[in-house]
């Protein structure tokens, strides 16, 4: 309720102070709650009205009103009184009037720190590997992770029907039995097709490194998981020999791992390769020895190896797919291999669960930031 001059029986001094205080306490109340421009101008017309405003209600009710041998006394304070009430209505509005237009920024609040990001531990070794070969001249490739069966496969060499396509539990897309087989669409199961690609675009020599993600249909367990990491490379020149290979990837090896860890070769068979190896590092952990301290090795199973990588030749039937872009299997040669990333990094890190990688758990990543 917004405040009336009260008619006064009283007008002795006591009195007329009681009545001031009351009219006093009533116009700060009301300032407090005085905030917009409408809010502001009916203060002001309620405290200031020439008419019926405050000011004018004391003379009324309380000037006009006095006997007559109070009048002198009466009027000195309701003087006094109104030049306060101006002064504290006009402070009051001016008050009002900064703090609706000035936005309220408390600046010495602290602010909301947003946390940096960090580099995931398999991107990060993902850089180190395409790192260490952009260092040996290498440029980085990348392809589609959705491929056609003909860039997964029947290029790399694996014709329909071959057996080796049984090693790679392909994730199809589903619908499309009408195409042809090699039109079909699914989730790359190596960032091999990328070498098909990046030979159908540039003429040899090329020296590529092809970072990226594959998918196999293998339920996640602590050393799988149906997305994984994988990082490849193919070098193609005129005598390329498989002394090449086995230099670039012994030196790839040592900047990776430490000047002094070895490596060792074993025969295998892959498809798009003829020899086909697979690469051992001394193991990085025990040093080679196979023990740590009293105990057994467990990353390389007490062996004192590793295995790292798979390699080899290209095979002339490769090269026969981009023959038409100077692929010559008589006139040219070269090497490939490939290396699984997340592996690697749970080797670096020391972990036991491929899982914890891609949890995104905040408590594990941050370790790596
Ligand atoms: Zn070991």
């Amino acid at each position: 309720m917004a405040y009336t001059v009260p008619k006064l029986k009283d007008f002795s001094p006591a009195a007329l102070d009681n009545a001031a205080r009351e009219l006093l306490s009533a116009l700060e109340r009301e300032a407090a709650q005085t905030g917009s421009a409408d809010q502001r101008k009916s203060f002001r017309d309620h405290w200031l009205g020439r008419k019926d405003g405050i000011l004018a209600q004391m003379n009324q009710l309380w000037l006009k009103a006095a006997p007559k041998e109070a009048k002198r006394e009466v009027g000195q304070r309701v003087n006094q009184l109104k030049a306060e009430v101006e002064q504290k209505v006009e402070a009051a509005l001016t008050k009002a009037a900064n703090v609706t237009t000035t936005p309220s920024l408390d600046i010495s609040l602290p602010g909301i720190r947003r946390q940096l990001g960090a580099e995931h531990p398999i991107i990060r070794t993902m850089h180190e590997i395409v790192g260490v070969f952009k260092n040996l001249g290498y440029s980085v490739a990348e392809g589609p992770v959705v491929e056609t069966d003909y860039y997964n496969f029947e290029a790399l060499n694996f014709p329909p029907n071959h057996p080796a396509r049984d090693t790679q539990d392909t994730l199809f897309l589903a619908n499309q039995e009408a195409k042809p087989r090699r039109e079909q669409l699914l989730l790359r199961t190596h960032t091999s097709p990328v070498q098909i690609r990046t030979m159908e675009k540039l003429k040899p020599p090329i020296r590529i490194v092809i970072p990226g993600k594959v998918h196999r249909n293998d339920p996640p367990d602590a050393s799988h998981s149906p997305m994984f990491h994988q990082v490849e490379g193919l070098a193609v020149d005129t005598n390329i020999t498989f002394g090449d290979l086995k230099g670039t990837l012994d030196h790839a090896m040592k900047a990776l791992f430490g000047a002094s860890v070895r490596t060792g070769f074993r025969p295998s068979f892959f498809p798009f390769t003829e020899p086909s190896a697979e690469m051992f590092v001394s193991c990085f952990i025990c040093g080679g020895s196979g023990k740590r301290g009293p105990d057994p090795c467990r990353p390389c199973k007490q062996t004192g190896w590793i295995e790292i990588l798979g390699c080899g030749m290209v095979d002339p039937n490769v090269f026969e797919f981009v023959k038409q872009n100077g692929y010559d299997p008589e006139k040219v040669s070269g090497f490939a291999f490939g290396m699984g990333v997340d592996r690697i990094a749970m080797l670096k890190y020391g972990l036991d669960d491929l899982q914890l990688f891609f949890q995104g758990d905040v408590r594990f990543l941050q370790q790596f930031a």
